[in-house]
């Protein structure tokens, strides 16, 4: 399998490991795959009944076919050795939790793929994955890359910014992964993250590549629960086609199971389910795209004011806004409707969820959806917005509260683009 840039179309042929260490083309479009390979859904159904695990390898062996065999099926039997759950709420609600990785977010199905696969790809010796993080992504990344060899993770975290959870799942891992606090907020993070890539001289010294979520090798393997969802969704309530909800920002998980259909699951369609920053329903309505910037909200790794994988989405629809439209429902809500959703859904059934989830329940019960929608986090990482809103404290899970105890170690520096760079080079 070879890949193109959604830009430039003239330049198609990329490999895999190319397109991977290069994460945005060189034109600054995003990859996409050249073929959409056509699954067999009896087999897929048959081996999400097994596991998971099975289901993904089937999936995977079908985009990436040039991949050796025995190779393949340890990473995919290596990255998903956790639970993945549809639950039934009550009232015909039903929810994917994708939140029992490492991390207890959705990006772990990502992170921990592309990190193993990154580990096979790599043949040129010692890699740097640099990062700059606000929160959520750095701990996915540190958990998908931990213990990968040859792969060394360099995470830049803004001193004072981050929760004390986001703090603890970074930094208590030790072995390969190296978190910087930088005394800065997180665009300075960014800044120097940045230099880093435009710097020519130091990067004929040390190899980095980023792992951000439009990443070809973290986007395609989220296509891969949405098989495992439709057929949880089918085997629970006999019927088929079902709409699915996605919380989104931006727009890695949506625009993943848009390929998933295009690769033959039959779905009804999609409803891009977001908080305030509501720049993709807004352009379903008015077929204008105006990206601008985010605002804060309680869900808040949903604030994306100009999603990156909105290239992605013209892509997959032919351009097409009446097509888009066909497949693609919008909806947005305010914070005060997210943190009574979290308050309703505990009254109501007993249960606690997060906020960006519970912007998919709003969007289900608003929209009058026949289908589910994706759990994209535990309730317990965002306990300061859960424990008022639901008058409950959600409860650790074990591994959360095994790091929150476990000794942090960093190391500081300041928001100097040429700290950084000597870091690299002396680590
Ligand atoms: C990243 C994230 C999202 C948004 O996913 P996108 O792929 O960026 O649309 C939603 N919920 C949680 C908890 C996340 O961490």
């Amino acid at each position: 399998m070879n890949y193109f840039s959604t830009r430039d179309k003239s330049k198609r042929g990329f490999a895999l490991a190319d397109a991977a260490f290069m994460g945005l083309a060189p034109d600054g479009g995003l990859f996409l795959p050249e073929r959409i390979p056509q699954v067999d859904m009896q087999r897929v159904e048959q081996l999400a009944a097994v596991s998971y695990a099975d289901m993904a390898l089937y999936l995977s062996q079908q985009i990436f076919d040039d991949v050796d065999a025995e190779a393949l099926e340890r990473v995919v039997r290596d990255a998903y050795d956790f639970p993945i759950e549809m639950r039934a709420l009550g009232d015909g609600l039903h929810t994917l939790e994708l939140f029992h990785g490492p991390t207890h977010a959705f990006k772990d199905f990502g992170a921990r793929f592309m990190g193993r696969m990154t580990g096979l790809l790599n043949d040129g010796g010692e890699l740097v994955i640099l990062t700059a993080t606000s929160g959520d992504t750095g701990s996915a990344v540190a958990h998908g890359f931990y213990g990968v060899e040859g792969v060394r993770v360099v995470i830049l975290y803004p001193d004072g910014k981050v929760s004390p959870l986001q703090e603890a799942q970074m930094t208590t891992l030790g072995g390969n992964i190296h978190p910087l606090k930088v005394r800065g907020n997180f665009d300075d993070c960014q800044r120097m993250v940045k230099a880093m890539f435009r710097d020519e001289s130091l990067r004929r010294e040390v190899r980095i590549t980023s792992a951000n979520s439009i990443n070809l090798l973290r986007w395609l393997p989220q296509s891969f629960y949405y098989f495992y969802g439709y057929c949880a969704w089918k085997r629970m309530t006999g019927r088929d086609n079902p709409e699915v909800v996605v919380p989104s920002g931006n727009y890695g998980n949506l625009t993943a199971g848009m390929f998933a259909c295009r690769m033959g699951l039959p779905l009804k369609g999609f409803v891009a389910a977001s908080n305030a920053n509501d720049v993709v329903p807004e352009f379903l309505q008015t077929a204008e795209y105006r990206p601008r910037a985010s605002v804060q909200t309680v869900a808040n790794a949903m604030d994306v004011g100009d999603p990156s994988n909105f290239e992605r989405m013209m892509q997959l629809c032919g351009e097409d806004v009446a097509s888009l439209r066909g497949e693609l429902r919008g909806f947005s809500c305010c914070d005060a409707e997210i943190c009574q959703a979290i308050a309703e859904i505990h009254e109501k059934y007993g249960y606690l969820s997060d906020p960006h989830s519970a912007v998919g329940y709003l969007a289900t019960k608003a929209l009058g959806v026949d289908g589910f929608y994706l759990s994209t986090a535990h309730a317990a990482k965002f306990g300061e917005v859960v424990e008022p809103s639901a008058g409950v404290a959600p409860q650790l899970p074990k591994s959360l509260a095994e790091a929150v105890d476990k000794e942090r170690k960093y190391l500081s520096i300041e928001a100097r683009e040429q700290d950084l760079a000597s870091f690299l080079r002396e680590m």
